[in-house]
C-alpha cells in the first residue's frame, strides 16, 4: 500500500488549517489494480468518473460561467469525450488540436482559439473550417485575423496581475493597459467584431483575487469598447484554477464567491466563460513509474527514475511540488531524482525527503498528475512515451 513519507504527512496536517475543503483524487487501488497487469513502462491512470465531478463542480461553483477545457492540459481522446459529454466548450492554440476536436464531433463554434499568436496559415484554416471567435492581444493581431477573415469575433487579451501563480504569464501575452485604447480605436476604424475581453491569471493560481482584478479591468474596457462604437458581449475570464498537491489551494467555491460577486452585475447578453485546463484533470490521474536504480555520489543518495523531465514529469523542474508516494517504509532521507536520460537537465530534485529504503524496481505514485505531464512527454534518448490507462 502507497504510504506518504512522513514529512510529507507532517506538511498535509499543518495545512489542513488552511484548508479543509475536500477533493477527490483517483483511489490508489485502482493503480495496484492496474499494476497486477504487469509493468513494462510508465504510464497515467486514468479515472474518468473524477473529469465528470470535476467539471459538475465547476459549473455548479459558476453557473453563468461555460467551461471551455484548454486542451493541450491532458489532449487523451478519451478525456476529451468524457468533457464533450458533460457539456464542454473547448480552447484550443492549434490546428492540431482544432482537428482532434471536430473530429470527435465538437462544433467549430464552440471552439474559441485562444492562442494570442497565430500563424497566417493557421487562420486559414480555422477560419475555414467554421472557427468564429479569436483571441488577439496586439495591433498587428488585429490586422492579420481582420485580413484572414473580416467578419471573425475576437476578444481582447488584457494583462492582468499573476500574483500568487506558479506559472506567472504576465508579460508574454496580455495587452497593457497603455496599448488597449489603440487596439480599440483601430478595432473601430476596420469596422471589425472586437466583441469580448479575456485573460490569463497565471496557472495553479492561488490568489482568487486575480479573478477580481482581472474581471474589474474587463468592465472599463467593455466601457472603453462601447464608447468606441464597439458591441462587447463576450467575457471570458481564462484558467489557472489550481488543484491540490503539497501547498494549500483555495477551493473552486471559493474562487467563485470571488467571481461570482464581480460578474454579477453584467447584463444578460454577456456571454461568460472559462478556460479551465488543469482543474479538470489532474486530480483525475496518478503517475505511476519505477526506481531503475539508485547511487551513492559523494556522500549523496540519488535514485534515476524511469520517466523524467522528458517523461512527463516536466511541472516539477518548473517548481510545482508533487507528492510523491512509495511502498516503502524506512525513514525519510534526502534525495536527488533524476530520470533516465543523459542530459544533464534531466534533474527532477534535490533534498526530496523519501523513505532510505527505496531500491531498484520499487514503484513511484504521484496523485494528481493528469495534467501537462503526458502532453509534455517526448521520446528523448529513445525511452518510450508514458502510456495513459483510462478507467
Ligand atoms: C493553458 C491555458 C489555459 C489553461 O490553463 P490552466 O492553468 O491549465 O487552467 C487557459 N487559457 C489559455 C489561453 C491557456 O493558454
Amino acid at each position: 500500500m502507497p504510504i506518504r513519507s512522513s514529512a510529507l504527512q507532517n506538511q498535509i496536517k499543518a495545512e489542513i488549517v488552511f484548508d479543509t475543503h475536500p477533493e477527490i483524487s483517483l483511489d490508489l487501488k485502482h493503480v495496484r489494480q492496474a499494476l497486477k497487469k504487469g509493468y513494462d513502462k510508465p504510464f497515467l491512470l486514468v479515472d474518468n468518473s473524477i473529469i465528470r465531478h470535476k467539471i459538475r463542480r465547476f459549473k455548479a461553483a459558476m453557473p453563468r460561467v461555460h467551461p471551455h477545457y484548454a486542451a493541450k492540459a491532458n489532449p487523451d481522446p478519451r478525456v476529451l469525450k468524457t468533457l464533450i459529454e458533460e457539456g464542454a466548450g473547448f480552447e484550443i492554440a492549434s490546428i492540431a488540436e482544432l482537428d482532434q476536436l471536430l473530429n470527435l464531433g465538437v462544433p467549430a463554434a464552440e471552439i474559441f482559439y485562444s492562442n494570442p499568436m497565430k500563424s497566417r496559415a493557421y487562420l486559414e484554416y480555422a477560419a475555414s473550417k467554421g472557427v468564429e471567435w479569436y483571441v488577439l492581444d496586439s495591433l498587428e493581431e488585429l490586422q492579420k485575423i481582420v485580413s484572414v477573415k473580416p467578419d471573425a469575433k475576437m476578444y481582447l487579451r488584457i494583462d492582468t496581475p499573476n500574483i500568487g501563480s506558479d506559472w506567472p504569464l504576465a508579460g508574454k501575452f496580455g495587452a497593457h493597459l497603455a496599448d488597449i485604447s489603440e487596439i480599440i480605436q483601430e478595432a473601430t476604424r476596420l469596422k471589425a467584431d472586437l466583441a469580448g475581453v479575456t485573460f490569463h491569471v497565471g496557472s495553479q493560481c492561488r490568489n482568487p483575487q486575480n479573478w477580481r482584478v482581472g474581471i474589474e479591468r474587463a468592465k472599463n474596457v467593455f466601457a472603453e469598447m462601447c464608447s468606441a462604437g464597439l458591441n462587447p458581449r463576450l467575457l471570458n475570464i481564462g484558467g489557472g484554477y489550481p488543484v491540490r498537491h503539497v501547498k494549500p489551494i483555495p477551493s473552486i467555491e471559493v474562487i467563485a464567491e470571488v467571481v461570482n460577486a464581480a460578474i454579477a452585475d453584467l447584463p444578460e447578453n454577456v456571454r461568460i466563460m472559462a478556460e479551465p485546463g488543469r482543474y479538470l484533470v489532474s486530480d483525475a490521474a496518478c503517475f505511476v513509474c519505477r526506481v531503475v536504480g539508485t547511487a551513492t555520489r559523494n556522500g549523496k543518495r540519488w535514485m534515476y527514475w524511469d520517466a523524467g523531465m522528458f517523461g512527463g514529469i516536466i511541472e516539477i523542474t518548473e517548481g510545482l511540488r508533487y507528492q510523491i508516494l512509495t511502498d516503502r517504509k524506512g525513514s525519510d532521507i534526502p534525495w536527488s531524482i533524476a530520470g533516465p536520460t543523459c542530459d544533464s537537465v534531466d534533474i527532477l530534485a534535490h533534498g526530496e525527503m523519501l523513505p532510505k529504503d527505496l531500491q531498484e524496481g520499487d514503484f513511484i505514485y504521484i496523485p494528481n498528475a493528469g495534467a501537462y505531464t503526458t502532453a509534455y512527454a517526448s521520446n528523448f534518448n529513445g525511452f518510450p512515451l508514458p502510456d495513459v490507462v483510462v478507467i
